[in-house]
């Protein structure tokens, strides 16, 4: 059974190029509520934990550099069939694959620097919500 939240980060270079009005008002006007959010920055330890399945893929490296160079902003969204629909919002990793009008496709440069987080099962979306709020700054 799905629950119903979904965690996300719109990334540093979303956050550096100023996107965070537009995507969170792209966020909200496709149905999600944000129940959690802040603005933070990750350690390098926090980014090696929160993407360690990846440790031994060769863009690991970058991968914790990119996501450490500067702000992020971290919420937990709600909605009917949360994990499912959010990843269809942002679109395919790499934005050359995504789909039109997603936010990738909208504002990626790369598959690395991709702009935005979404969980992909509803048990890393709690295992992540978790890494970052905890239950008294969750609504
Ligand atoms: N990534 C990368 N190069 C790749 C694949 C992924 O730099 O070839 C980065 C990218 O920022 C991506 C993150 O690693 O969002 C996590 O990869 P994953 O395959 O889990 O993609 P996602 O779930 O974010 O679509
Ligand atoms: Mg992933």
């Amino acid at each position: 059974m799905a629950t119903n939240r979904t965690f996300t980060m719109l990334k540093p270079d979303a956050v550096e190029k100023g996107h965070i009005g537009a995507i969170l008002e792209k966020i909200s006007a496709s149905g999600f509520k944000i129940v959690a959010m802040k603005l933070t920055q990750l350690t390098k330890a926090d980014a090696e934990e929160f993407y360690a399945i990846h440790n031994e893929r060769p863009f690991f490296a970058d991968l914790v550099e990119y996501m450490t160079r500067g702000p992020i902003v971290a919420a937990i969204l709600e909605k009917d069939n949360a994990v499912e629909d959010f990843r269809t919002l942002i679109g395919a990793t790499n934005p050359e694959d995504a789909a039109e009008g997603t936010i990738r496709k909208l504002y990626a440069a790369s598959i690395s620097e991709n702009a935005v987080h979404g969980s992909d099962s509803d048990e890393n979306a709690a295992i992540e919500g978790a890494f970052h709020f905890s239950g008294r700054d969750t609504f």
